[in-house]
């Protein structure tokens, strides 16, 4: 049976949790423990799907097919663990369910209460798949004292109780904040976050403590009396250079030292730590740079492009250089010359998104990088935007479009190159879906296969012609282009099993240019980047000494 790690946040938001979660996750596996990491998030959209990019960040596809927390991207980076529909979990999902229960007669006529009908739900999402793994950590999004948070509080409270003792554990992130007038880190918003923990009856037995300055002993001890934890359990975590410096940084603190204590797991196992030695080893020696243009559309934010700014660092890692992303915002090239802008990049990327704001500035985009011979990738809409844009500059197309913009601006202005599938396969079963469907949990999701053409350049890339990666559309460029296509030189060189589906194309008489249907920077890690990243920064590299 799995032992329990719960993490909550207290003080601010925004503290780093999911990091450390996914950095213990790491930690444990280096001792020799199987992990599994989990997101519990307390708002009410049913998941993170339907949200925008630029108030929720990215959204995470797991191979299973659930739209999740990019919390989970991180989860999976450090722990290679994938992620499945069952590790992240908001309020919305749970009262969805438990309303559906509800009108079902599940219940039998009871009231429906947050305790114990809501928590209930809770434990029983929180222990699912608890025999697979020995530990089983779960993170609580927002922080303690949040209305939303509550009945997840308490369910980890009831759920601790429900276990034999010392099955689980409580570790909770905290800030210190330094007034740099009194040269003084303060420790009473720590105190005051883990009061309100104990009022709702949560004891923490580890205690992170962010902070932009050097803990001083007495602070810790101070901490750790006030606040009823060990001394050794209060763990430092301060700033670091790169995320990847976490699980190391971690380890030197005694992080997963102050875990397994709290277990009484004694002798504990050594720790084997070659692969984030590593890591840190690639990211701290970098030879030279390349500059990569990401022309998108959630450009505010960075956390919109989380997995591909993460998948270019390893592709970075992989061939030792070190990749400084840029974002441009791709209206700009509906108003000014691509040409000077995209210049100075030595690889140009365009990654997926929704909606029409923007793509005319991605097809100039994909023009630029064809013709000039700039190593591109494009990603979903990247590759969509990429076969319109060989459409109508030569395939005579001049009015090829996808009919996702003519859907959302109503009438017909495109031929449809890139038209809404409604009808698909996967594995045995055959999906449906119409215009005007809800817009959740609807698209083509999740790992699809896809059999690459040998002797292409993606099949030299992946070393095998059989390949299976995340989805998450509802448009897809329409096969019968494809020969108008191919004899201009765009081979669709990964196509779905059935032949019905181009996954992806390839420019033949470029030096690298590929747009693939879907999402690879969801599978990166930095101990294994993705080939396509990993190629794509070679082909950069390549450039970057050309010019
Ligand atoms: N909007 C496009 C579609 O739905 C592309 C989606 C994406 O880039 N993830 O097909």
């Amino acid at each position: 049976m799995a032992r329990f790690v719960f993490i909550t946040g207290g003080v601010v938001s925004s503290l780093g949790k999911g990091l450390a979660s996914a950095a213990l996750g790491a930690l444990l596996q280096a001792r020799g423990f199987s992990v599994r990491l989990r997101k519990l998030d307390p708002y009410l959209n049913v998941d993170p799907g339907t949200m925008s990019p630029f108030e929720h960040g990215e959204v995470f596809v797991t191979d299973d097919g659930a739209e999740t927390d990019l919390d989970l991207g991180h989860y999976e980076r450090f722990t290679g663990v994938a992620a499945r529909k069952t590790d992240s979990v908001s309020s919305g999902r749970i009262y969805s369910n438990v309303l559906e229960k509800e009108r079902r007669g599940d219940y039998l006529g009871k009231t429906i209460q947050v305790i114990p009908h809501v928590t209930n739900e809770i434990k029983e999402w929180i222990s699912i798949g608890e025999d697979e793994v020995d530990f089983m950590l779960c993170e609580i999004g927002g922080t303690v004292g949040d209305i939303e948070g509550l009945p997840f509080f308490e369910a980890i409270r009831q759920f601790s109780q429900d276990k034999p003792r010392g099955q689980c554990c409580f570790m909770h992130l905290t800030l210190l904040p330094y007034l740099a007038a009194s040269s003084e880190l303060k420790t009473k918003p720590t105190q005051h976050s883990v009061k309100e923990l104990r009022s709702i009856g949560l004891q923490p037995d580890i205690l992170v403590c962010r902070s932009e300055h050097q803990i001083p002993e007495k602070e810790r001890a101070k901490i750790a009396l006030f606040c009823n934890v060990r001394p050794d359990a209060v763990i430092p975590a301060y700033d670091l250079k790169s995320i990847y410096e976490a699980p190391m940084a971690y380890h030197k603190v005694g992080l997963d030292q102050a875990v397994l204590d709290a277990f009484g797991i004694s002798p504990a196992p050594r720790p084997n730590l070659d692969r984030w030695v590593d890591v840190e080893d690639r990211i701290h020696n970098a030879e030279g740079e390349v500059r990569v243009a990401i022309v998108g559309k959630y450009t505010q934010l960075e956390d919109a492009y989380k997995s591909i700014a993460e998948a270019l660092t390893h592709g970075g890692m992989a061939n030792r250089v070190r990749v400084k992303s840029e974002w441009i915002d791709a209206e700009i090239f509906e108003r000014e010359d691509a040409a000077p802008l995209l210049e100075p990049y030595h690889a140009i990327l365009v990654p997926g998104g929704f909606g029409e704001r923007g793509t005319e500035g991605k097809i100039k985009a994909a023009e630029f990088a064809r013709t000039h011979k700039v190593p591109y990738l494009g990603i979903c809409l990247g590759m969509q935007m990429a076969v319109i844009e060989a459409a109508r500059n030569l395939g005579g197309m001049t009015d090829a479009g996808s009919e996702e913009f003519d859907h959302e601006a109503g009438g017909k202005r495109f031929t449809p190159v890139v038209y809404h599938l409604k009808e698909w396969v996967q594995g045995n079963h055959k999906i449906e879906r119409n215009v005007g469907d809800d817009k959740g949990g609807t698209m083509r999701l999740g790992a699809y296969n896809a059999n690459l053409t040998a002797g292409t350049r993606v099949a030299e890339i992946y070393g095998n012609t059989a390949i299976d990666e995340r989805h998450r559309h509802r448009y897809e460029v329409d096969i019968k282009y494809r020969k108008a296509l191919e004899e201009q030189g765009l081979k669709f060189s990964g196509m779905s099993p059935d032949g019905k589906l181009p996954e992806i194309v390839e420019w033949t008489d470029h030096p690298w240019f590929i747009g693939v249907q879907f999402h690879p920077e969801l599978k990166s890690k930095p101990f294994a980047p993705h080939p396509l990243f990993a190629d794509f920064v070679r082909a950069a590299k390549e450039m970057s000494r050309l010019v």
